[in-house]
């Protein structure tokens, strides 16, 4: 038998135990570890909670969890203050690590820090009731709020906001954040890219929805369309591309229909400084809270790049969320490419020193940078899993333990098993009746292991 642990359960680690049990030749039992006692990663904590299409998936990656060669042992820590990959080594043959890109990159400019200013993944963790989400107060008081970026999940935190309270109540989205943003004074949504619409990375399924909010006006300016040498002729682009600047164009122009909240589309303004306001500076650039941000226009260079053009504006916001993207995060004991924010790999199998590091693999955005959609994760975790398999006979060769179970607990884990999930699962669906709404998420670690029951219940300070 041949035993894998795969460490996170969301969809790359899921589609390798898939591609693991039904690719196999010889008998394969996968663990799916995960250090949330819920399963399915950004599924259910990245995907926004008005997109149920995407989120239905689940139902998928559900089956994958409950194949007879697979057992999801979610509570697990890996890494930093946790199992350390060479104990995990010795009991499994192989472990494969689909850890994802667990934090933000930064802008690295002046004021990014200040008071106002949060990355996009610490607001869609607490509208998704992540665990280790800060209660911050997001939206409190804010009336125009400025997204960096021009991405997926720029549009998904834009599209939060400018959705009345009311959209998002028939969601699964933690009360504490459904009541903040019932209380939200957000009128303004600036979203801005510092290249121009055709290098825009939003895809066009996500551009049009926000066309489609019926709080929000979508606006879009012609002369920042027109800087694009792409806008009149989009047809030399790709069909992703040119679809967008398609739907760009038609909306560009067009006046505000007096819906409540307004979401502006901007092009060629790259972010050189967050503006504080009473702060010991004065207006200029205080370290009160923000109350600007900062741009400098940008043309194209004629080779998809943008050169900055001297001229600058002030955009006003009382709210930043920056989306520039994810980054991967190391592993401890684990090499790490800090530039890329991966882990060296050829073929799935992880490189030390250049060379191949005997079981140990990785897949997902760890492996090749968070890019691409859920979908995309498939083809990674076969070529993954098919580096598993054809390894299996030199994998084989060493003994591990039949049930690595008991050695989890002396390693100071306390595993919430299926049977654990489902009782967080109807947990959170008695909370949305007692609450009037559908299922409502659990957004506390001791709510959560509370649910969970079992060994888990109570036993973890997580302080
Ligand atoms: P992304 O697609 O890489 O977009 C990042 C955006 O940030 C780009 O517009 C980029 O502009 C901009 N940016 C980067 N550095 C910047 C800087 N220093 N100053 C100003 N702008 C900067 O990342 P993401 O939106 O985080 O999405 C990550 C992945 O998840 C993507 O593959 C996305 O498609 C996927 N996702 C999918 C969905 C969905 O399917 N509904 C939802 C959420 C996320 P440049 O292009 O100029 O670098």
């Amino acid at each position: 038998m041949l035993r894998v642990a795969v460490v996170g359960s969301g969809p790359s680690g899921v589609y390798t135990a898939q591609s693991l049990v039904e690719q196999s030749a010889v008998p394969v039992q996968v663990h799916v570890l995960d250090r949330l006692p819920c399963p399915y990663g950004l599924v259910r904590y990245g995907v926004a909670p008005d997109h149920e299409k995407i989120k239905s998936l689940q139902r998928n990656l559900r089956a994958v969890l409950e194949h007879p060669g697979v057992t999801f042992l979610g509570n697990v820590r890996v890494g930093a203050d946790g199992i350390a990959p060479e104990r995990l080594r010795e009991l499994y043959h192989a472990v494969v690590y689909c850890v994802g890109a667990a934090t933000d990159r930064r802008l690295g400019i002046p004021g990014e820090d200040l008071p106002g200013s949060f990355s996009a993944t610490s607001f869609v963790s607490w509208y998704s009731a992540h665990p280790d989400a800060a209660p911050a107060g997001f939206v409190l008081g804010a009336e125009s709020a400025v997204v960096i970026g021009v991405g997926n999940v720029a549009v998904d935190v834009a599209r939060v906001l400018a959705r009345g309270a009311e959209e998002l109540r028939p969601t699964d989205v933690p009360d504490a954040a459904l009541a903040a943003l019932a209380d939200s004074r957000v009128r303004d949504v600036h979203m801005i890219g510092r290249r121009g619409p055709s290098q825009a990375k939003f895809t066009t399924k996500e551009l049009r929805e926000l066309g489609e909010l019926p709080g929000a006006d979508v606006l879009v300016r012609a002369e920042e369309l027109a800087l694009d040498p792409y806008t009149a002729d989009p047809s030399a682009l790709p069909a992703a591309n040119r679809r967008n600047v398609e739907v760009l164009r038609g909306w560009a122009g067009r006046a505000p229909t007096g819906r409540p909240r307004r979401i502006h589309l901007r092009f060629f303004l790259r972010p050189v400084a967050l503006l504080g306001g009473d702060g010991p500076d004065g207006e200029g650039g205080g370290h009160g809270p923000v109350r600007a941000v900062r741009c400098e226009r940008t043309e194209p260079d004629g080779r998809g790049g943008v050169r900055g053009t001297g001229v600058y504006e002030e955009i006003e916001a009382q709210l930043v969320l920056r989306s520039v993207g994810y980054r991967g995060v190391p592993v401890p004991g684990l090499p790490f490419d800090a530039e890329r924010g991966t882990v060296p790999h050829a073929a799935g199998r992880v490189l030390r020193d250049g060379r191949p590091s005997p079981g140990e693999y990785v897949a997902g955005w760890i492996k090749r940078g968070p890019t691409g959609v859920i979908g995309t994760n498939r083809p990674c975790a076969k070529e993954t899993a098919g580096s598993v398999l054809a390894d299996a006979g030199l994998l084989l060769a060493r003994a591990v333990p039949d049930d690595p179970r008991p050695a989890l607990r002396g390693l100071g884990q306390r595993p919430v098993e299926w049977s654990g999930w489902l009782g967080i699962e109807a947990a959170e669906a008695a909370l949305g009746r007692a609450l009037g709404r559908s299922t409502v998420k659990i957004a506390d670690w001791e709510g959560l292991l509370a649910a969970a029951g079992g060994d888990a219940a109570g036993v973890r300070d997580r302080a």
